[in-house]
C-alpha cells in the first residue's frame, strides 16, 4: 500500500520520481506528492487525487534538485487532502520523509513533541515521525543518527526514505514491514516500494531486510541495521521487462492481465508438470519434502482474493491428497492463539507476498515450529524471504487492484501441489496422468473463454444498473461465488454476495425478486442436479439467472436467462475456467458504469497495513 520513490544522481529528480509514482500508483492513489532539494532548500508539491493531478495542479514537473522523494498516499491517519499528503516536513522545513506502513505509537510520540513545543499540520501518523527525526537532529546534530534514534524509539510499520536539506548529498531509506528496494545505477540511485519504479533505470537491486536502513549517495551507499550494526548488501538482479508493466493496447491493465491468462497460467506449470510420470516437480519445495511427507494437517492462511485460492486448495487437498486442510484468513489467525505445532505445515498465499497480516501469520507459525511454505507471485518479496520453502506463481507483474491472473496462477499452484502431495500419499500414477493432462489443456481452454468477452459484455450491458448481485455454486465453485463477488464489488460498487448455492434456502432467498440478478456456477458435475434445483427456485421468484456451464450442457439453456459455457474439464479444475467470465462479467459492468478499473475507490494493490 502507497507507493514511495526516491532518488539521488545527476538528473533532475522530479521527472524520474514523478515517472516512478505513475508506476507505483496502483498501490495507492489518493493523494500523492513530491520534494526535492534545490539549492539548500527543500521544495515541496503536493495534491489530493492522482500524480496526474498533482502535475496539473503544481509546477512539481519543472522543480529543480538532483535529490528527491515521493509518495503516492493510501490514507491510513488523516482524510486524503493536500495538507495530509506526503512528503512531511519537521517544523524547520530541514527534515522531510515519505513513510509507507503506521506508526502505532505516534499518539505518545506527538505528545512529547507538542509539550516541548512542536506543531504539527497534519492529521497523520507519519508528520509526527518527521518532526520526530527533526528534533533528534537538532540534539545530535546528525542526520543518520536521528534516523536510527527516532527508529528504534517507533512502533508499528514504516518503510521511509528520508531527506535533509543540510545534507543535499544523503538520501536514508529503512523499512520494517513494508517493502524497499534500492536500485543501483551508474552514479545515480532510485529507491521505491516495488520493481516497477526503477525497472528502466536499473536491474541492479538490493532488498532491504527488515529493521535495515540504507544511507546512500551519489558516490555509493552503505547498509546496516537500525540498531547501528553494518549489513553486508546482496545486489541481485531483477527479471520484469518493462512490457509487462505497461497497458501494451488495452484499455485497463485488469483487462490486458485477464487476457494474459494463456500465457500466465502456462507459465506456472512450464518445467514443473511431468505429464507423462502423471507428478509435478516443485524444485522450490525440495529442502521440506521429508517435512512434507510427515506433515499431519496443512494450514492455509491469506487474505482477500488469495483466500478464495486458499479455499479451493482445501478441496484439492482434501479431494486428492486425504490430508486435512483448514483455511483461515491470516487476519484472524494471528489474533486467535492458534493451535499449532511442528508437525503442522502452513502455507501462505499471497499476490504480492508483502501482505501484512500473512507476513505476520507466518511469523507466528514459525515461532510455533510449524513448517511454512509461500505461494507468492513478487520473487523476492518478503513472504517469499521469510518462509522455509515455496512455489513462485510466475503469473508476472499484477498491477490492476482488482485481482485476475494471480489467483488463476494461485491455482494452477494449488492444483500441482496437490497432485504433488496426493502422489507422495499414495494416489496411482493413472490418475495423476489423468490429472496432469487435463492441467495441460487449461490454457487453450481459457482461450476460447477469452473469446466469448464481447458475450459477456452484452450481459454486463443488461446488468450494469442492479444494485445487488447474488453469485452462488457448490463445492469447487462455492469458492468462485464467493470471487465472483468479490470481484464485481471491487470494481463495479455493485452490493454482491457469494454463497453456497444450497445454503440459499437458508437466507438469501428472501432478497430474490426480478431486479436481482443470479450469477451460477454450474457445471455439468455431480451436484448438476441440485444446482439446477436451485436456478429452479430463483427462476420461481422472477430472479435474473446467468449460468456459467459446461459446453456438454444444452439444458441449461432452457432454465436460465443468460449462459456462458466453458469447456468441459475435470471438476477440480472448473474454478480455473469459471471465473475467466466472472471476471470478464464484473470488468465489463465496472466499464459500464464509469468506475475506474484499475483504480477502484478506498482499494490499493499489496496491503502492507493491517
Ligand atoms: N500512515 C500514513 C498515512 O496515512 C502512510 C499511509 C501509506 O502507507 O500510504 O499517511
Amino acid at each position: 500500500m502507497c507507493g514511495i520513490v526516491g532518488y539521488i544522481g545527476n538528473k533532475r529528480a522530479a521527472p524520474i520520481i514523478l515517472a516512478g509514482l505513475k508506476r507505483l500508483e496502483y498501490r495507492g492513489y489518493d493523494s500523492a506528492g513530491v520534494s526535492t532539494i534545490d539549492g539548500g532548500a527543500l521544495t515541496m508539491a503536493k495534491k489530493a487525487g492522482k500524480v496526474a493531478d498533482l502535475e496539473r495542479a503544481t509546477t512539481v514537473s519543472k522543480t529543480e534538485g538532483t535529490i528527491g522523494i515521493g509518495h503516492t498516499r493510501w490514507a491510513t491517519h488523516g482524510v486524503p487532502n493536500d495538507v495530509n499528503a506526503h512528503p512531511h516536513a519537521d517544523s524547520s522545513d530541514n527534515i522531510v520523509l515519505v513513510h509507507n506502513g503506521i506508526i502505532e505509537n505516534y499518539v505518545t510520540i506527538k505528545k512529547k513533541l507538542t509539550a516541548q513545543g512542536y506543531a504539527f499540520k497534519s492529521d497523520t501518523d507519519s508528520e509526527v515521525l518527521a518532526v520526530f527525526i527533526g528534533m533528534l537532529y537538532k540534539t545530535f546534530g546528525n542526520f543518520e543518527q536521528a534516523v536510527r534514534t527516532a527508529l528504534c524509539e517507533v512502533e508499528g510499520t514504516f518503510g521511509i526514505v528520508v531527506m535533509c536539506a543540510e545534507h543535499p548529498d544523503m538520501l536514508i531509506a529503512a523499512r520494517r514491514g513494508s517493502p524497499l528496494i534500492l536500485g543501483v545505477g551508474n552514479d545515480e540511485y532510485v529507491v521505491a516500494s516495488d520493481a516497477a519504479a526503477i525497472v528502466s533505470h536499473t536491474r541492479q537491486v538490493v532488498y532491504l531486510h527488515e529493521n535495515e536502513m540504507a544511507i546512500v549517495t551519489r558516490n555509493g551507499f552503505t547498509t546496516k541495521t537500525i540498531l547501528d550494526i553494518e549489513t553486508d548488501p546482496v545486489i541481485e538482479e531483477i527479471s520484469i521487462e518493462l512490457e509487462q508493466i505497461e497497458k501494451g493496447g488495452f484499455p485497463h491493465f485488469m483487462l490486458k492481465e485477464i487476457f494474459e491468462q494463456p500465457t500466465t497460467f502456462h507459465d506456472g506449470f512450464r518445467g514443473r508438470l511431468l505429464v507423462d510420470e502423471g507428478n509435478v516437480r516443485l524444485g522450490g519445495l525440495s529442502t521440506v519434502t521429508d517435512r512434507l511427507l510427515n506433515a499431519k494437517r496443512i494450514i492455509i492462511t491469506a487474505c482477500g482474493t488469495s483466500w478464495h485460492a486458499a479455499l479451493i486448495g482445501e478441496y484439492l487437498l482434501e479431494n486428492m491428497a486425504r490430508i486435512p486442510v483448514e483455511v483461515e484468513y491470516a487476519s484472524e489467525f494471528r489474533y486467535r492463539n492458534p493451535i499449532i505445532d511442528s508437525s503442522d505445515v502452513v502455507i501462505a498465499i499471497s499476490q504480492s507476498g508483502e501482505t501484512a497480516d500473512t507476513l505476520s501469520a507466518i511469523r507466528l507459525a514459525k515461532a510455533n515450529g510449524a513448517t511454512v511454505i509461500g505461494m507468492v507471485n513478487v520473487v523476492g518479496s518478503s513472504i517469499a524471504r521469510e518462509t522455509d520453502a515455496g512455489v513462485y506463481l510466475h503469473a508476472g507483474p499484477e498491477i490492476g487492484v482488482a485481482s485476475t491472473k494471480a489467483f488463476t496462477s494461485q491455482l494452477c499452484v494449488l492444483t500441482q501441489f496437490s497432485l504433488y502431495m496426493a502422489r507422495t500419499r499414495g494416489m496411482s500414477a493413472e490418475t495423476g496422468r489423468e490429472i496432469a493432462t487435463a492441467l495441460e489443456a487449461i490454457p487453450e481452454m481459457i482461450e476460447r473463454i477469452l473469446a466469448k468477452s464481447d458475450e459477456v459484455k452484452e450481459i454486463a450491458r443488461q446488468y450494469a444498473d442492479a444494485s445487488n448481485f447474488l453469485y452462488l455454486g457448490r463445492g469447487y465453485n462455492f469458492p468462485v461465488a464467493l470471487e465472483g463477488a468479490l470481484k464485481l464489488k471491487e470494481i463495479s460498487y455493485i452490493h454482491a454476495e457469494g454463497y453456497p448455492a444450497a445454503e440459499m434456502k437458508h437466507g438469501p432467498i428472501a432478497l430474490i425478486n426480478e431486479n436481482m440478478p443470479v450469477v451460477f456456477i454450474a457445471p455439468k458435475d455431480e451436484i448438476y442436479e441440485k444446482v439446477v434445483s436451485n436456478i429452479e427456485e430463483v427462476r420461481a421468484r422472477q430472479g435474473k439467472v446467468i449460468a456459467i456451464a459446461s459446453e456438454s450442457d444444452d439444458f441449461i439453456d432452457t432454465v436460465a436467462n443468460h449462459v456462458i459455457k466453458i469447456p468441459d474439464t475435470l471438476p477440480m479444475l472448473i474454478p480455473i475456467l469459471a471465473s475467466i467470465p466472472l471476471q470478464l462479467l464484473a470488468y465489463h459492468i465496472a466499464v459500464f458504469r464509469d468506475c475506474n478499473v484499475d483504480m477502484p475507490r478506498n482499494l490499493a494493490k499489496s496491503v502492507t497495513v493491517e
